[in-house]
C-alpha cells in the first residue's frame, strides 16, 4: 500500500507573546528569556529541563487569556491549553474533573485553566509578579479556585485581539507541556521527539518532514515506505493539533 505524509505546516503549533511568564524554580520569567537547560514547571508538578526554544514572527489573531488573580497571557489560536469546562458552576464539583486540551481559539470565558496543586503557594508569587496591582494573590486564588486531587483550577476570561510581533514556544524534556502564569499550555516538537529520523524542528518554531516536497500552499508531502510507516503514525498520533496526516496514495483516503 503506497502511503504519503501530508503536513499542514501553516497550522503547526501556536505560540506565546514574549512577555508571557513561565513558571520555574527561578520564579516567573518571560518566555523570551528562557534558555535551553532552564527548568520549568510541568502539569505533573515536576520541574523539567527546556530542550529547545523557538521564536518566529506572527501577524494575525491572538487571544488574551486572563486569570483574574494571575494576570494575562497572549496566545496564538492553535496553541492548546489544558482546561476543565463545566456547564454549570456546580457541575462535577467533586473530583475527578474532565481535563481536556483546547486550542486558544476555542476557549470560552468561564473555562478553568489548571495549575499543579503541589505548587499552588509558590504560584501565588507568580501571580503577584504578573499583576500590576500586586494584590493579595494567594487569598484571591483561594477564593476563586476549585481543586481536583492534583490540580488547582481557576476561571478565565478570553478576548480575541490582533497582533504583529515575535511569538515563542518551548520544547520540554519528558513532558508535553509547561506552566505559564495563566495555566498549563502544550509544548511541542512531539513529532520530532517520537520520530527524529523523519521530523525535525525548524528555527521558526514549526516542524518539517525531513526530505519533503513543499507545496505552494505551504503544506509538506513525502512518500514513505512500509518500514517508515509506524514511526510516522506515532508522530501523527502525538501531534496535539492533528496537522500530520497519513494518506493512501491510490484513493486519497486519510488513515489519520
Ligand atoms: S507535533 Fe509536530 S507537527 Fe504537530 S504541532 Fe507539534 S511540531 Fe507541529
Amino acid at each position: 500500500m503506497a502511503i504519503k505524509i501530508e503536513h499542514d505546516r501553516p497550522n503547526c503549533i501556536g505560540c506565546l507573546s514574549p512577555e508571557t511568564l513561565i513558571v520555574g524554580p527561578f520564579g516567573a520569567k518571560p518566555i523570551s528569556e528562557i534558555k535551553v537547560g532552564d527548568l520549568v514547571l510541568t502539569s505533573g508538578g515536576t520541574f523539567q529541563p527546556v530542550t529547545g526554544v523557538m521564536a518566529h514572527q506572527h501577524e494575525g489573531k491572538i487571544y488574551q487569556l486572563t486569570v483574574p488573580s494571575m494576570g494575562s497571557i497572549f496566545i496564538t489560536e492553535e496553541h492548546e491549553v489544558l482546561i476543565v469546562r463545566r456547564k454549570t458552576a456546580r457541575e462535577n464539583n467533586a473530583a475527578p474533573f474532565h481535563f481536556e486540551w483546547v486550542p486558544a481559539a476555542q476557549l470560552q470565558s468561564g473555562d478553568y485553566v489548571t495549575y499543579p496543586k503541589a505548587n499552588a503557594p509558590f504560584l501565588a508569587n507568580v501571580g503577584n509578579a504578573s499583576n500590576s496591582s500586586k494584590g493579595p494573590t494567594l487569598s484571591l486564588m483561594k477564593e476563586k479556585s476549585i481543586e481536583s486531587q492534583e490540580r488547582v483550577l481557576l476561571p478565565i476570561e478570553i478576548v480575541e485581539k490582533s497582533y504583529s510581533g515575535t511569538v515563542h514556544n518551548l520544547e520540554i524534556a519528558n513532558n508535553p507541556d509547561y506552566c505559564t502564569s495563566a495555566g498549563i499550555v502544550h509544548n511541542c516538537a512531539a513529532c520530532a521527539g517520537v520520530a527524529p529520523d523523519h521530523w525535525e524542528m525548524n528555527a521558526d518554531g514549526k516542524s518539517d518532514v525531513i526530505g519533503c516536497t513543499k507545496r505552494d500552499d505551504e503544506w509538506e508531502e513525502k512518500d514513505i515506505t512500509d518500514a517508515e510507516y509506524d514511526a510516522n503514525l506515532q508522530a501523527a498520533q502525538s501531534c496535539p493539533v492533528n496537522v500530520i496526516h497519513l494518506v493512501k496514495k491510490e484513493t486519497g483516503e486519510r488513515i489519520i
